[in-house]
């Protein structure tokens, strides 16, 4: 629980009237914006917001103070400095909600007037205002770009419905435009969004039915937060004009926005218009002439899409996901925030091109050979480098300081050696290691070369030591006076020291120390354990008391850092102008800072690649890469990289084997908690490791380029949830169906669990036969579902699986073997026993599982029965045929569907009418099958 602040709310009751009748005169605002107001020594939320606050920041309701009465009263929470840090940062970076702080501009606390104006706001995708608080001097943080997308709907030439999607990332300085066309489901844009990774998204105000309904639910599921935003924003008139003042122009070079290729994207441009407008880019002078314009082609890498994402456990959930769980959190073993951030970008745009492939993974292997070089870089050579582009961020908008200026150099300065350590390196990448790296560096040595001697005459080296950023003396005869009488002074309180440590009985330098920092200036300070050698003795004075020892004075002390603070301000002022000076040419070095940045993150995201593939409990392998629509997907023990990095687990191997044409559907049966939804996602995982150019967890591996990887994972706790829960399956499912081809990867989890079984077998069976047939995607399909494993009878394509479990007489273990064919069915029952069930419930059970396989049995003989077959036997299968006709003519009506133009009751009534029909039908086959699926229902 936080501390709770002691300042009281006290305002004189006019006061309190005005600020009550100012706050409900405020315009209204939505629950994720909030409003905070700046008091000078401390800050208040109202309302809605002061409920919040009580609620997650103390933990208690108690903290809550009512200004006024009636229906004026307004809740009120008092927030100390340090409270409003905390919850700023996790309105903002864990929740994604806005903020507003509000000053008041009629004056002090005294005044009745209330004049409350936006003093800074931030939102999850536009933190620049709120850095310092939210990432203090420390660097933000890996989690990555924060960005803004702008997204609406247009129609192409020939009527085609295309997404434009504009985006500002002002972190990265980056403004973005894509357009294309989409499917019904948006399934493109849930892609794209995963790619980019926003954290904000601008929608035309209005429509909220038909596609742009659709179209906002999109962005919801990626856990973007929403702002609508007038029509009249989303225009292109004076794009040309503002971009031309955004934009950075090369060296020597002028915008010109007009001939941009990106221009010819209207839909997406409007859309940036409209990003750019909510963010306010224009009225920031320093944002002029710092962008960079890139486009983004959405073929360039993996389409994810967000059940993937989650499913694959790629990044940390807001929930319990602990980040170590995640892949991201595998992976990022990064010593720069630039470095994690990349990792972060890779993970979500795994790459399509081979080439570019093999060329991360060359990288990687020259690291996880060479462990001399690995580790230097690791533990030693890239902590050294700070956040580059926060740097050149400070740099642009010349708000650097002249420490900034000696970081950047510092950093350069590390360059040499890091240029050794690489050449050192003789494996078989040493020409690529070169061109990526060695090159780029050396070539940023001499291009930082005028600026390292710049820093070098300019900056005074004798004073850094002592923290001080100083202009050296010698450049202006002012200055070297006020060198000369500081000097002078420090000698004085040299002096001081060795006299008050003699006084005192202590050692001066050891026991007693002199120290200065730029609060106080001056001071002595002794441990703790000396304390008692100043108590009682009044010439000195205590400044205050901490855990590394008391800090002090004495008259003769304080009266030279008077003088001391006195000259060195004076130095500071006489330097002023060529401080600003050293800062304007500073900042023409932002590009060759961006270069660096970028060339410091890589190297650091592929080492860290190579330590986690090296450092694993068992170490990861090279993939065999092998072209898109090669075909083939072979594991050879595979494992789970974030199950197995556990503490407590010894995990199992398995192989997987996808071969177009042959096998490329897998149906995953075995008990509960057998290892089932592990496996089908570790091999999801594994082909997105390939792809980011990372080792893998196999022993081997040979992975065709996937175009996409799609999940489906059934809400396993939604039986109650009924037939909507179906309904939103079905949508989701039938959205993959529309985007997955032949050279995707599938993996659906679970899939109908939270409908009846009957229902959830009918769209399993459905589905699997679609996919297996018509789109031949590879796909893992883990089921609970037995009677689906029929479904390798009929297609050659589709394989059972399943997962293995040893049952003795009172344990269950599980061996988390996959092992090919069917698993046997009766592991519930022993479950059940397991758990002390009723012997009686048992038994019948028992009865009903081996009805079950009778029936299966009975399917199976009737399969491709010949004429030799008695009376009975025809008549069976004739039942069966007619039968199967009619569950597959039941399922093609489910498919043919119009969701789009129906209601969900509409749908709901329309389900109901087709099971109607189905069962009416005097078909035994029909009727033995939703007889014992309902049995089979009533048993589970
Ligand atoms: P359910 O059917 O209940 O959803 P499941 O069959 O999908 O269960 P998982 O959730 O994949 O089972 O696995 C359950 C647990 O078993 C995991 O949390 C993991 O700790 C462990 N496990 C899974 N696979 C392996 C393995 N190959 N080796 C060791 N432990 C494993």
């Amino acid at each position: 629980m936080a501390v709770q602040p002691k300042q009281n709310l006290s305002m004189d009751s006019a006061t309190e009237t005005s600020f009550i009748n100012f706050y409900f005169s405020m315009p209204e605002k939505p629950d994720t914006t909030f409003r905070i107001f700046d008091r000078n020594d401390y800050y208040t939320v109202h309302g809605k917001d002061a409920i919040y606050a009580a609620k997650e920041v103390f933990k208690t309701n108690g903290v809550i103070k009512n200004l006024g009465s009636g229906t004026k009263k307004l809740e009120s929470v008092i927030l100390s400095k340090m409270n409003f840090e905390s919850f700023v940062r996790d309105l903002l970076l864990v929740r994604q909600y806005r903020v507003e702080v509000y000053k008041n501009r009629a004056g002090g606390k005294s005044t009745k007037e209330n004049d409350w104006q936006v003093e800074y706001k931030a939102s999850p995708g536009n933190l620049s205002q709120f850095e310092e608080i939210l990432f203090g001097g420390g660097g933000a943080p890996g989690e990555g770009a924060a960005g803004v997308v702008g997204v609406r709907i247009g129609s192409g030439p020939d009527g085609q419905r295309v997404v434009g999607v504009g985006y500002v990332d002002s972190t990265l300085r980056k403004v973005g435009v894509c357009e294309f066309p989409d499917n019904d489901q948006f399934s493109n844009l849930e892609a794209l969004l995963v790619q980019i990774g926003p954290k904000e998204c601008v929608l035309p105000m209005g429509d909220v039915a038909g596609d742009t309904g659709k179209l906002r639910q999109v962005v919801q599921r990626g856990g973007l937060l929403l702002s609508d935003r007038k029509k009249s924003e989303f225009t292109i008139k004076d794009m040309v004009q503002d971009l031309d003042r955004l934009l950075r122009a090369r060296k020597g070079e002028t915008v010109s926005s007009a001939a941009l290729p990106e221009m010819e994207k209207q839909i997406a441009m409007s859309c940036l218009a409209a990003v750019i407008k909510y963010l306010e880019l224009l009225s920031d002078e320093t944002n002029f002439n710092s962008f960079q314009m890139t486009t983004f082609d959405l073929h360039q890498y993996m389409h994810l899409d967000n059940a993937a994402v989650k499913a694959l456990n790629l990044f940390p959930g807001t929930d319990t996901t602990a980040s170590s769980h995640s892949l991201s959190g595998l992976l990022n073993k990064c010593r720069t925030p630039q470095g994690q951030r990349l990792v972060n970008q890779w993970i979500k745009q795994p790459l399509i091109d081979k080439i570019k492939i093999e060329e991360r993974l060359d990288l990687v292997e020259s690291f996880v050979e060479d462990s001399e070089l690995r580790q230097s870089c690791q533990e030693d050579l890239l902590r050294r480098f700070p956040d580059l582009n926060r740097l050149a961020k400070k740099f642009q908008r010349h708000s650097a300081t002249l420490q900034d200026c000696y970081r950047a150099y510092q950093a350069v300065g590390h360059l040499p050696g890091l240029v050794l350590a690489l050449q050192r390196y003789s494996g078989k990448h040493d020409v690529l290691l070169n061109a990526v790296f060695v090159t780029p560096l050396n070539d940023l040595v001499s291009d930082f070369s005028k600026y390292q001697e710049m820093i070098e005459t300019t900056l005074d080296m004798n004073q850094i030591e002592h923290h001080e950023f100083l202009v050296k003396p010698s450049f202006d005869p002012t200055l070297s006076e006020l060198r000369e009488s500081m000097d002078k002074l420090e000698k004085g309180m040299q002096a001081a020291l060795s006299s008050a440590a003699r006084e005192l009985g202590l050692d001066a330098g050891k026991t007693m120390k002199l120290e200065s920092n730029a609060q106080i200036g001056y001071y002595f300070r002794v441990t703790c354990k000396e304390e008692k050698t100043l108590r009682n003795n009044k010439k000195f004075t205590t400044l205050d008391v901490q855990k590394n020892g008391v800090r002090f004075t004495n008259s003769k002390l304080s009266s030279l850092n008077e003088e001391y603070t006195k000259s060195r301000e004076e130095y500071e002022e006489a330097q002023n102008a060529i401080v600003k000076e050293i800062i304007g040419i500073a900042s023409g070095y932002m590009d060759p800072l961006h270069t660096l940045n970028e060339v410091i993150a890589q190297l650091d995201a592929v080492v860290s690649f190579a330590l986690v593939s090296h450092a694993a409990p068992v170490p990861y392998v090279r993939p065999r890469v092998l072209d898109k629509g090669s075909g083939r997907l072979l594991l050879k023990g595979s494992r789970h990289p974030c199950v197995e990095a556990q503490d407590d687990v010894a995990f199992i191997p398995n192989d997987v084997s996808f071969t177009r044409g042959q096998e490329t559907f897998h149906i995953i049966t075995g008990p509960n908690m057998g290892g089932k939804s592990t496996y089908i996602r570790q091999v999801g995982v594994i082909v997105l490791m390939a792809q980011i150019g990372c080792f893998v967890p196999c022993d081997e591996a040979e992975v065709s380029v996937v175009d996409c990887v799609l999940a489906r994972v059934g809400a396993g706790d939604s039986q109650i949830k009924g037939v909507s829960t179906f309904m939103a399956e079905m949508l989701e499912t039938a959205a993959i169906l529309r985007s997955a081809t032949e050279d995707s990867l599938v993996i659906i989890d679970e899939l109908g669990r939270g409908t009846s079984t009957y229902d959830g077998f009918g769209l399993a069976w459905a589905i699997s036969e679609y996919i297996a047939t018509e789109l031949r995607s590879f796909c893992l399909f883990a089921t609970h579902f037995h009677e689906l494993t029929a479904l390798a009878q009929q297609l050659p394509a589709v394989h059972n699986l399943h997962v293995t479990a040893l049952t003795s007489h009172n344990t269950l273990t599980m061996l988390y073997r996959v092992k090919k064919g069917v698993c046997d069915q009766s592991f519930g029952i022993h479950v059940a026993e397991l758990a002390n069930f009723p012997p009686h419930v048992i038994a019948s059970a028992r009865e009903k599982a081996q009805e079950l396989e009778e029936f299966q049995d009975l399917s199976q003989e009737t399969d491709g029965e010949g004429d030799e077959q008695g009376p009975e036997a025809k008549r069976r299968c004739l039942q069966k045929q007619e039968g199967e006709r009619l569950i597959e003519g039941f399922l093609a009506k489910v498919k043919a569907l119009p969701l789009e133009g129906l209601t969900e009751a509409a749908v709901k009534q329309r389900l109901c009418e087709l099971k109607a029909e189905l069962t009416t039908h005097k078909n035994t086959f029909v009727n033995e099958i939703v007889q014992r699926a309902s049995g089979k229902a009533a048993s589970v």
